[in-house]
Protein backbone atom coordinates (compact mmCIF):
# COMPACT_ATOMS: atom_id res chain seq x y z
CA UNK A 1 0.00 0.00 0.00
CA UNK A 2 2.80 2.34 1.03
CA UNK A 3 4.25 1.70 -2.43
CA UNK A 4 0.99 2.08 -3.79
CA UNK A 5 0.83 5.36 -2.16
CA UNK A 6 4.12 6.68 -3.84
CA UNK A 7 3.62 6.14 -7.14
CA UNK A 8 0.12 7.80 -6.85
CA UNK A 9 2.08 10.23 -5.29
CA UNK A 10 4.70 10.37 -8.35
CA UNK A 11 1.63 9.94 -10.93
CA UNK A 12 -0.27 12.45 -9.21
CA UNK A 13 2.93 15.22 -9.39
CA UNK A 14 3.63 14.46 -13.28
CA UNK A 15 0.17 15.22 -13.84
CA UNK A 16 0.35 18.09 -11.86
CA UNK A 17 3.52 19.62 -13.55
CA UNK A 18 1.69 18.76 -16.98
CA UNK A 19 -1.43 21.14 -15.81
CA UNK A 20 1.29 24.15 -14.31
CA UNK A 21 2.73 24.45 -17.56
CA UNK A 22 -0.45 23.96 -19.71
CA UNK A 23 -1.54 26.42 -17.43
CA UNK A 24 1.33 29.15 -17.93
CA UNK A 25 1.32 28.51 -21.72
CA UNK A 26 -2.43 29.15 -21.59
CA UNK A 27 -1.80 32.39 -19.72
CA UNK A 28 1.17 33.42 -21.63
CA UNK A 29 -1.27 33.36 -25.05
CA UNK A 30 -4.29 35.16 -23.47
CA UNK A 31 -1.32 37.28 -22.66
CA UNK A 32 -0.46 37.72 -26.52
CA UNK A 33 -4.07 37.81 -27.12
CA UNK A 34 -4.94 41.07 -25.45
CA UNK A 35 -2.27 42.46 -27.06
CA UNK A 36 -3.28 41.48 -30.20
CA UNK A 37 -6.69 42.63 -29.91
CA UNK A 38 -7.78 38.98 -30.36
CA UNK A 39 -10.65 39.37 -28.16
CA UNK A 40 -14.31 40.60 -29.52
CA UNK A 41 -17.91 39.76 -28.60
CA UNK A 42 -20.17 38.08 -30.06
CA UNK A 43 -24.08 38.82 -29.44
CA UNK A 44 -27.05 36.83 -28.86
CA UNK A 45 -30.64 38.44 -29.45
CA UNK A 46 -33.24 38.34 -26.58
CA UNK A 47 -37.10 38.28 -27.48
CA UNK A 48 -40.36 39.11 -25.95
CA UNK A 49 -43.12 36.74 -25.85
CA UNK A 50 -44.21 38.73 -29.14
CA UNK A 51 -40.77 37.64 -31.37
CA UNK A 52 -40.19 41.44 -30.69
CA UNK A 53 -36.41 42.10 -30.58
CA UNK A 54 -35.83 43.30 -26.24
CA UNK A 55 -32.41 43.39 -25.76
CA UNK A 56 -29.02 41.15 -26.54
CA UNK A 57 -25.96 39.54 -24.48
CA UNK A 58 -22.34 40.40 -25.39
CA UNK A 59 -20.92 36.83 -25.53
CA UNK A 60 -17.08 37.08 -25.34
CA UNK A 61 -14.93 35.23 -28.48
CA UNK A 62 -11.38 34.54 -28.46
CA UNK A 63 -10.12 34.47 -32.50
CA UNK A 64 -7.26 32.67 -31.84
CA UNK A 65 -4.52 32.90 -34.55
CA UNK A 66 -4.16 28.97 -35.07
CA UNK A 67 -6.98 27.62 -32.99
CA UNK A 68 -9.83 29.57 -34.59
CA UNK A 69 -12.99 30.58 -32.41
CA UNK A 70 -11.94 29.51 -29.05
CA UNK A 71 -15.11 29.60 -26.56
CA UNK A 72 -15.34 31.60 -22.87
CA UNK A 73 -15.20 28.47 -21.33
CA UNK A 74 -11.49 27.48 -22.47
CA UNK A 75 -10.01 31.04 -20.87
CA UNK A 76 -12.32 32.80 -18.64
CA UNK A 77 -12.04 30.06 -15.63
CA UNK A 78 -8.35 31.20 -16.14
CA UNK A 79 -8.11 34.78 -16.89
CA UNK A 80 -10.49 34.65 -13.20
CA UNK A 81 -7.67 32.75 -11.28
CA UNK A 82 -4.70 34.55 -13.28
CA UNK A 83 -6.57 38.50 -12.64
CA UNK A 84 -6.72 38.53 -16.35
CA UNK A 85 -9.69 39.09 -16.43
CA UNK A 86 -9.79 42.31 -15.65
CA UNK A 87 -8.05 42.76 -18.68
CA UNK A 88 -10.86 40.80 -20.70
CA UNK A 89 -13.52 42.94 -19.04
CA UNK A 90 -12.15 46.22 -20.17
CA UNK A 91 -11.34 44.83 -23.66
CA UNK A 92 -15.12 43.96 -23.36
CA UNK A 93 -16.04 47.54 -23.04
CA UNK A 94 -13.36 48.84 -25.96
CA UNK A 95 -15.11 45.72 -28.41
CA UNK A 96 -18.93 47.02 -27.60
CA UNK A 97 -18.30 50.28 -27.91
CA UNK A 98 -16.75 49.99 -31.35
CA UNK A 99 -19.60 47.46 -32.32
CA UNK A 100 -22.22 50.04 -31.14
CA UNK A 101 -20.53 52.63 -33.03
CA UNK A 102 -20.70 50.52 -36.05
CA UNK A 103 -24.33 50.03 -35.69
CA UNK A 104 -25.08 53.49 -34.84
CA UNK A 105 -23.74 54.70 -38.22
CA UNK A 106 -25.85 52.62 -40.33
CA UNK A 107 -28.48 54.43 -38.80
CA UNK A 108 -29.54 51.08 -36.61
CA UNK A 109 -30.82 51.39 -33.05
CA UNK A 110 -29.57 48.46 -31.26
CA UNK A 111 -31.56 47.09 -27.77
CA UNK A 112 -29.28 47.83 -24.65
CA UNK A 113 -26.09 45.52 -24.64
CA UNK A 114 -26.05 43.06 -21.67
CA UNK A 115 -22.18 42.70 -20.46
CA UNK A 116 -21.25 39.91 -18.72
CA UNK A 117 -19.58 40.90 -15.17
CA UNK A 118 -17.35 38.48 -13.08
CA UNK A 119 -16.63 39.65 -9.19
CA UNK A 120 -13.35 38.84 -9.62
CA UNK A 121 -13.10 41.86 -12.12
CA UNK A 122 -13.29 44.16 -9.31
CA UNK A 123 -11.11 42.56 -6.46
CA UNK A 124 -9.78 45.79 -6.06
CA UNK A 125 -10.68 49.39 -5.27
CA UNK A 126 -8.67 50.90 -8.08
CA UNK A 127 -10.10 48.21 -10.65
CA UNK A 128 -13.33 49.16 -9.65
CA UNK A 129 -12.64 52.55 -10.45
CA UNK A 130 -10.67 51.76 -13.75
CA UNK A 131 -14.04 49.80 -14.62
CA UNK A 132 -16.76 52.63 -14.11
CA UNK A 133 -13.59 55.32 -15.41
CA UNK A 134 -13.48 53.56 -18.68
CA UNK A 135 -17.75 53.02 -19.06
CA UNK A 136 -17.38 57.26 -18.78
CA UNK A 137 -14.57 57.68 -21.10
CA UNK A 138 -16.11 54.82 -23.71
CA UNK A 139 -19.95 56.66 -23.84
CA UNK A 140 -21.21 53.48 -22.60
CA UNK A 141 -24.23 54.97 -20.76
CA UNK A 142 -26.89 53.38 -18.87
CA UNK A 143 -29.74 53.94 -22.60
CA UNK A 144 -26.54 51.52 -24.24
CA UNK A 145 -25.16 48.30 -21.56
CA UNK A 146 -26.79 46.55 -18.49
CA UNK A 147 -24.66 44.32 -16.84
CA UNK A 148 -25.33 40.55 -15.83
CA UNK A 149 -23.89 38.91 -13.05
CA UNK A 150 -24.47 35.51 -11.16
CA UNK A 151 -26.26 34.98 -7.75
CA UNK A 152 -22.93 34.06 -6.16
CA UNK A 153 -21.28 37.40 -7.06
CA UNK A 154 -24.18 39.51 -6.73
CA UNK A 155 -24.09 37.87 -3.00
CA UNK A 156 -20.32 38.73 -2.64
CA UNK A 157 -20.61 42.31 -3.98
CA UNK A 158 -23.71 42.96 -1.63
CA UNK A 159 -21.86 42.57 1.89
CA UNK A 160 -18.69 44.66 0.20
CA UNK A 161 -17.88 48.51 1.68
CA UNK A 162 -17.27 49.53 -1.87
CA UNK A 163 -19.52 47.51 -3.91
CA UNK A 164 -19.83 47.63 -7.24
CA UNK A 165 -23.07 46.94 -7.92
CA UNK A 166 -24.62 49.74 -6.07
CA UNK A 167 -22.16 52.65 -8.19
CA UNK A 168 -23.36 51.13 -11.14
CA UNK A 169 -27.22 51.26 -9.59
CA UNK A 170 -26.29 55.08 -8.58
CA UNK A 171 -25.42 55.69 -12.03
CA UNK A 172 -28.62 54.23 -13.42
CA UNK A 173 -27.56 51.27 -14.71
CA UNK A 174 -29.81 48.36 -15.40
CA UNK A 175 -28.35 44.56 -13.69
CA UNK A 176 -29.85 41.23 -14.27
CA UNK A 177 -29.07 38.06 -12.25
CA UNK A 178 -27.30 36.01 -14.40
CA UNK A 179 -27.56 31.63 -14.21
CA UNK A 180 -30.54 31.86 -11.36
CA UNK A 181 -30.96 28.70 -9.67
CA UNK A 182 -27.67 27.22 -9.90
CA UNK A 183 -25.99 28.62 -6.88
CA UNK A 184 -27.30 28.62 -3.19
CA UNK A 185 -30.05 31.25 -3.90
CA UNK A 186 -33.34 31.17 -1.85
CA UNK A 187 -36.49 32.93 -3.36
CA UNK A 188 -36.32 34.65 -0.05
CA UNK A 189 -33.03 36.67 -0.85
CA UNK A 190 -33.99 37.51 -4.41
CA UNK A 191 -35.55 40.90 -2.78
CA UNK A 192 -32.59 42.51 -1.17
CA UNK A 193 -30.18 41.59 -4.62
CA UNK A 194 -32.35 44.50 -6.03
CA UNK A 195 -32.03 43.55 -10.07
CA UNK A 196 -34.80 44.15 -12.67
CA UNK A 197 -34.10 41.03 -14.26
CA UNK A 198 -33.58 37.62 -13.53
CA UNK A 199 -32.29 34.66 -15.85
CA UNK A 200 -33.21 31.44 -15.38
CA UNK A 201 -30.34 29.03 -16.18
CA UNK A 202 -30.56 26.81 -19.14
CA UNK A 203 -30.23 23.49 -17.05
CA UNK A 204 -34.13 24.36 -15.27
CA UNK A 205 -35.62 25.34 -18.98
CA UNK A 206 -34.09 21.90 -19.83
CA UNK A 207 -36.49 19.62 -17.39
CA UNK A 208 -39.77 21.77 -17.82
CA UNK A 209 -41.27 19.76 -20.51
CA UNK A 210 -40.58 16.64 -19.07
CA UNK A 211 -40.31 17.36 -14.83
CA UNK A 212 -43.71 18.02 -13.17
CA UNK A 213 -41.53 19.45 -10.36
CA UNK A 214 -38.71 21.53 -12.66
CA UNK A 215 -41.83 23.30 -14.61
CA UNK A 216 -43.36 24.11 -11.13
CA UNK A 217 -39.88 25.29 -9.47
CA UNK A 218 -39.84 27.59 -12.82
CA UNK A 219 -43.32 29.03 -11.95
CA UNK A 220 -42.41 29.92 -8.59
CA UNK A 221 -39.41 31.77 -9.54
CA UNK A 222 -41.64 33.62 -12.35
CA UNK A 223 -44.38 34.32 -9.46
CA UNK A 224 -41.52 35.67 -7.12
CA UNK A 225 -39.88 37.86 -9.35
CA UNK A 226 -43.21 39.37 -10.73
CA UNK A 227 -43.92 40.11 -7.45
CA UNK A 228 -40.90 41.89 -7.07
CA UNK A 229 -41.11 43.88 -10.20
CA UNK A 230 -38.45 41.72 -11.92
CA UNK A 231 -38.75 40.40 -15.69
CA UNK A 232 -37.88 36.97 -16.12
CA UNK A 233 -35.69 35.73 -19.08
CA UNK A 234 -35.25 32.20 -20.17
CA UNK A 235 -31.65 31.26 -21.24
CA UNK A 236 -30.84 28.54 -23.37
CA UNK A 237 -34.62 27.87 -25.23
CA UNK A 238 -33.80 25.38 -27.93
CA UNK A 239 -37.09 23.63 -28.81
CA UNK A 240 -40.42 24.84 -29.26
CA UNK A 241 -42.26 22.90 -26.95
CA UNK A 242 -40.18 24.72 -23.84
CA UNK A 243 -41.20 27.88 -25.66
CA UNK A 244 -44.48 27.09 -25.50
CA UNK A 245 -44.53 26.12 -21.70
CA UNK A 246 -42.34 28.64 -20.77
CA UNK A 247 -45.41 30.91 -22.24
CA UNK A 248 -48.18 29.42 -20.02
CA UNK A 249 -45.41 29.54 -16.98
CA UNK A 250 -45.62 33.62 -17.71
CA UNK A 251 -41.86 34.06 -18.45
CA UNK A 252 -41.12 37.36 -20.44
CA UNK A 253 -38.34 37.11 -22.56
CA UNK A 254 -36.72 34.31 -24.51
CA UNK A 255 -33.18 33.63 -25.33
CA UNK A 256 -31.43 30.34 -26.88
CA UNK A 257 -30.90 28.95 -30.24
CA UNK A 258 -34.79 28.26 -30.99
CA UNK A 259 -34.70 31.74 -31.54
CA UNK A 260 -31.11 32.37 -32.66
CA UNK A 261 -27.73 31.97 -31.64
CA UNK A 262 -24.64 34.34 -30.69
CA UNK A 263 -23.70 35.88 -34.17
CA UNK A 264 -20.96 38.70 -34.82
CA UNK A 265 -21.15 42.34 -35.16
CA UNK A 266 -22.42 42.12 -38.31
CA UNK A 267 -25.00 39.31 -38.56
CA UNK A 268 -26.41 41.56 -35.22
CA UNK A 269 -26.43 44.49 -37.89
CA UNK A 270 -28.54 42.48 -40.78
CA UNK A 271 -30.84 41.18 -37.10
CA UNK A 272 -31.35 44.90 -35.99
CA UNK A 273 -32.19 45.62 -39.64
CA UNK A 274 -35.15 43.17 -39.68
CA UNK A 275 -36.38 44.34 -36.56
CA UNK A 276 -35.96 47.78 -36.87
CA UNK A 277 -37.62 49.62 -34.10
CA UNK A 278 -39.74 52.46 -34.69
P1 LIG B 1 -23.76 32.80 -19.71
O1 LIG B 1 -23.61 34.21 -19.29
O2 LIG B 1 -24.73 31.97 -18.97
O3 LIG B 1 -24.11 32.86 -21.26
C1 LIG B 1 -25.03 32.01 -21.91
C2 LIG B 1 -24.31 30.86 -22.59
O4 LIG B 1 -25.29 29.96 -23.12
C3 LIG B 1 -23.47 31.30 -23.78
O5 LIG B 1 -22.36 30.42 -23.87
C4 LIG B 1 -24.43 31.04 -24.94
O6 LIG B 1 -23.77 30.87 -26.18
C5 LIG B 1 -25.08 29.77 -24.49
N1 LIG B 1 -26.37 29.53 -25.09
C6 LIG B 1 -27.25 30.41 -25.59
N2 LIG B 1 -28.36 29.82 -26.04
C7 LIG B 1 -28.20 28.49 -25.81
C8 LIG B 1 -29.01 27.33 -26.06
O7 LIG B 1 -30.12 27.39 -26.57
N3 LIG B 1 -28.48 26.14 -25.67
C9 LIG B 1 -27.26 26.02 -25.08
N4 LIG B 1 -26.84 24.80 -24.75
N5 LIG B 1 -26.48 27.09 -24.84
C10 LIG B 1 -26.94 28.31 -25.20
P2 LIG B 1 -20.90 30.99 -24.16
O8 LIG B 1 -20.97 32.08 -25.16
O9 LIG B 1 -20.05 29.81 -24.45
O10 LIG B 1 -20.48 31.63 -22.77
C11 LIG B 1 -20.30 30.83 -21.64
C12 LIG B 1 -20.12 31.63 -20.40
O11 LIG B 1 -18.91 32.38 -20.43
C13 LIG B 1 -21.21 32.66 -20.17
O12 LIG B 1 -22.35 32.03 -19.65
C14 LIG B 1 -20.52 33.58 -19.18
O13 LIG B 1 -20.60 33.06 -17.89
C15 LIG B 1 -19.08 33.54 -19.66
N6 LIG B 1 -18.79 34.73 -20.45
C16 LIG B 1 -19.00 34.96 -21.77
N7 LIG B 1 -18.60 36.19 -22.12
C17 LIG B 1 -18.12 36.78 -21.00
C18 LIG B 1 -17.56 38.08 -20.71
O14 LIG B 1 -17.44 38.97 -21.55
N8 LIG B 1 -17.19 38.28 -19.41
C19 LIG B 1 -17.33 37.34 -18.44
N9 LIG B 1 -16.94 37.64 -17.19
N10 LIG B 1 -17.86 36.13 -18.69
C20 LIG B 1 -18.25 35.86 -19.95
CA1 LIG C 1 -24.95 35.88 -19.03
CA1 LIG D 1 -26.53 32.62 -17.97
CA1 LIG E 1 -23.36 30.67 -17.16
Amino acid sequence: AKREGKDGFRFFSAELGAEIRRRAALEADVRAGLEGRQFLLHYQPVFDMQGRLAGMEALMRWQHPHRGMVPPIEFIPLAESTGLIVELGLAALRCVREDLRAWEAAGLRPPRVALNLASTQFRRESQRRRFLEALDELGLTPDRVEFELTETAVFEDIGSPDSVLEALRARGYALAIDDFGTGYSSLSYLRRLRCGKLKIDKSFVRDICQSRVAALLVRSIIDVAHALHMRVVAEGVEQEAEREKLRTLGCDLLQGYLLARPMPCEAMARLLQEHRRV
